[in-house]
C-alpha cells in the first residue's frame, strides 16, 4: 500500500479522504519543525507528501526524493518552493489558493482598524491599571472614513481587502502590481499607480505580494520614508517583504504612523521587540488563514491534490504546470 506524509496533524476530514483512496498516512505530530535532513530521511518509503508549515523544498530535497509523485503544499505561499528545481525534476507541486483568501484579507483588515485605533495598545494599559482620568485629547487614533488604501499585490488576498476597506469606508483604491488587475479596476474603481506613487499616496499601505528576490527587503527606510507621516503599514503577506529594524526607525522617528504585522521577520518574533511595546502597532503571530473553517478548506483542498499526484493525475492546484507540458 502506498504511504503518504502529513508533516503536521490536519483535519480528520482531509486525512479520510486520503485513506479511503487506500493510501497508507504517516502523520508527524511533534511541536517542533523538522530539519530538512529529517524531513529527506521521513520521505524514504512515502509516496508523496503533504507539506504543512516552513519545510523548505528546494533543489537538495528535491534530489533526495526523487521517488515522491508528488507535493501538496498547505499554504498558498510557495516562497520555500525552488520552482524551477521542481520542474527539472518534473516533480508535481500543489498550493491552496482562494480557499484562504477572505480570512487573510479580514486579518488585514482587523489589522487596519485596530492600528487606526491603537487597540492592543489600549488593551494593554488596562492590564497595567492604567485607565484613569479622562482626558479628550489622549488615547486619540485616526479615522479610515474617505481615506486612501494601497494595496501592493492586487491579487486574490489583496482584491478582497480592498473590497472590504471600500464597503466599510469608502476608501479610494489604488494599487501597483507588475500588471494591471482589469477586474478590481471595474469592480472598485482601482486605480493603477508606480511603486513610488503607491508610497506617496497610501494612506494604509496594505502589502500582499508573494515573496520572491523582487519583493524580499522591498519595504525598508528609503521606501518608507517616501510614505506618509500619517500612513499605517499592514503586512500580512510575508515578514520578509519588510526590513524590520527599518520599520522600527520608522515608526520611533515618526517617519510613518503605524504599523499592522500578522508576518514578522524573522518568526516567531523576539518577545522583547520594540514594536510590541508601541502605541500605534499590532502584531499578530501569523494567523491569517487560521479559522476553523478555512483550515478545513485548506486541508481538503490538499489532500484531493495528493491524491490525483498518487493517481497520476494532473494536481489540479499545480503551481509548476510546466512539467504537465509534453
Ligand atoms: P496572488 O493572488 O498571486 O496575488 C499576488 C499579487 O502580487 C498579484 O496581484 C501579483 O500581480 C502581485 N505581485 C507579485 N509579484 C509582484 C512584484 N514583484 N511587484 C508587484 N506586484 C507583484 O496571491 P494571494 O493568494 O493573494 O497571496 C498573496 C500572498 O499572501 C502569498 O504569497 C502568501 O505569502 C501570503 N499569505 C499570507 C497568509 C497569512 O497567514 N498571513 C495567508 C495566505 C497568504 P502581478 O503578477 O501582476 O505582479
Amino acid at each position: 500500500m502506498e504511504k503518504v506524509l502529513v508533516t503536521r496533524r490536519i483535519s480528520e476530514n482531509a486525512l479520510e479522504l486520503i485513506r479511503n483512496e487506500g493510501y497508507e498516512l504517516s502523520v508527524y505530530s511533534e511541536s517542533r519543525d523538522l530539519t530538512p535532513m529529517e524531513l529527506i530521511k521521513m520521505c524514504e518509503g512515502h509516496a508523496a507528501l503533504l507539506s504543512v508549515g516552513p519545510n523548505k523544498i528546494d533543489e537538495h530535497f528535491l534530489n533526495s526524493c526523487k521517488h515522491l509523485k508528488g507535493i501538496a503544499l498547505m499554504s498558498v505561499g510557495y516562497d520555500k518552493v525552488d520552482v524551477n528545481a521542481a520542474i527539472k525534476q518534473g516533480m508535481p507541486i500543489s498550493n491552496t489558493p482562494d480557499v484562504l483568501s477572505e480570512a487573510t484579507a479580514d486579518v488585514a483588515f482587523l489589522l487596519m482598524l485596530s492600528v487606526a485605533r491603537k487597540a492592543f495598545y489600549m488593551h494593554k494599559t488596562i492590564e497595567r491599571g492604567e485607565w484613569g482620568f479622562f482626558e479628550p485629547m489622549k488615547n486619540l487614533g485616526q479615522e479610515l472614513y474617505g481615506k486612501t488604501l494601497g494595496v501592493l499585490g492586487l491579487g486574490r488576498i489583496g482584491l478582497e481587502l480592498a473590497k472590504k476597506a471600500k464597503a466599510a469606508y469608502g476608501m479610494e483604491i489604488v494599487y501597483h502590481n507588475r500588471s494591471k488587475n482589469q477586474n478590481a479596476e471595474r469592480l472598485l474603481d482601482a486605480t493603477y499607480v508606480s511603486f513610488d506613487e503607491l508610497l506617496r499616496q497610501s494612506d494604509v499601505l496594505s502589502v500582499h505580494v508573494n515573496l520572491t528576490k523582487e519583493t524580499t527587503g522591498m519595504f525598508n527606510l528609503t521606501t518608507f520614508e517616501k510614505m506618509k507621516p500619517n500612513a499605517i503599514f499592514i503586512n500580512t503577506a510575508r515578514g520578509a517583504i519588510h526590513h524590520e529594524e527599518d520599520l522600527i526607525t520608522a515608526l520611533q522617528n515618526k517617519i510613518i504612523w503605524g504599523a499592522g504585522l500578522d508576518v514578522t521577520n524573522p518568526e516567531p518574533m523576539d518577545r522583547n521587540s520594540p514594536l510590541l511595546n508601541m502605541e500605534n502597532v499590532c502584531v499578530l503571530p501569523h494567523i491569517g488563514s487560521a479559522t476553523e473553517e478555512t483550515r478545513e478548506k485548506m486541508a481538503v483542498m490538499a489532500a484531493q491534490n495528493i491524491i490525483k499526484a498518487l493517481k497520476g493525475e494532473r494536481m489540479p492546484q499545480v503551481i509548476n504546470p510546466e512539467m504537465y507540458q509534453a
